[in-house]
């Protein structure tokens, strides 16, 4: 299976028709079909790592002031159970908490309405360890890497740009300067497999720290970088820069 790193943005873009939610709606028809996904959200920061192992888990609204409508969305998907074990023997000896309470926040139901509107794939999520350094971050996507020959699609979902402070919330915001330079630096690093450098955003100096003034939207990306296999294409289905301040692009690793 290939791996994939998506941009979710505004939560808004579950009920929307636009071109980011079109190349997402492309992508679900274009990969292969998953046997389940695992994904890990930018919204499921822990004080531990934990994955979620209930049967049937349920569409958490983890967000506020937003459209009734969007309290309404349901994306009633099954868990995987045996996903759930099976994540916690690869990432072993490190503990992974099986956590009956989450479900699936916004970061990956307002992207998986559009990749697969029928629900029809079992989701796990799997949490990040807030304390955990960006290294350890890479580490676990490593480890996650023999899913990809399980069937299992691998889906990170954040944004390689995200600044809610200086974010405009009006349609055709223009982006920042350093939102454009900072997104196309982590996109040159990542085409030429130069995954180490991407470990710390403050590399890129002041484009880096006003891209991700915090660590929970840039993560995810590393979990899929880390289960990146020799040989694999890399390619960017979505592109572009939402509110000024929202990178929305997304990364495709799949087997040449
Ligand atoms: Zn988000």
């Amino acid at each position: 299976m290939p791996v994939l790193f998506l941009g979710h943005g505004n939560p808004m873009h579950a009920l929307l028709d636009n071109a980011y939610t079109w190349a997402w709606q492309a992508l679900g028809r274009r990969l292969p079909r998953p046997a389940a996904i695992l994904a890990v959200s930018a919204h499921w920061m822990m004080p531990h790592v934990a994955v979620t192992a209930m049967a049937g888990p349920r569409t958490i609204h983890d967000f506020g002031g937003f459209p009734r409508a969007l309290y309404a969305v349901q994306y009633p998907c099954a868990g995987d159970p045996a996903l759930a074990r099976r994540v916690a023997d690869l990432i072993a000896p490190q503990a992974v908490h099986a956590d009956q309470e989450w479900g699936l926040d916004h970061g990956s139901w307002s992207l998986l309405r559009h990749l697969y509107p029928d629900a029809s794939v079992p989701v796990v999520q799997l949490s990040m360890d807030a304390s955990a350094p960006a290294s350890a971050h890479y580490e676990l996507g490593r480890r996650l890497a023999p899913l990809r020959r399980e069937g299992v699609l691998i889906l990170g979902s954040g944004n390689i740009v995200h600044n809610l402070d200086l974010a405009r919330w009006e349609p055709e915001a223009q982006p920042f300067d350093w939102a454009l330079r900072f997104d196309a630096w982590v996109r040159e690093k990542i085409a030429a497999g130069d995954d180490r450098a991407l470990l710390d955003p403050d590399a890129a100096g002041q484009d880096g720290r006003l891209s991700a003034p915090t660590p929970e939207h840039y993560w995810p990306l590393l979990y899929a970088l880390g289960a990146r296999l020799e040989g694999d294409r890399v390619s960017f289905p979505v592109d572009g820069i939402d509110m000024g301040s929202i990178s929305m692009t997304g990364v495709l690793l799949e087997s040449a």
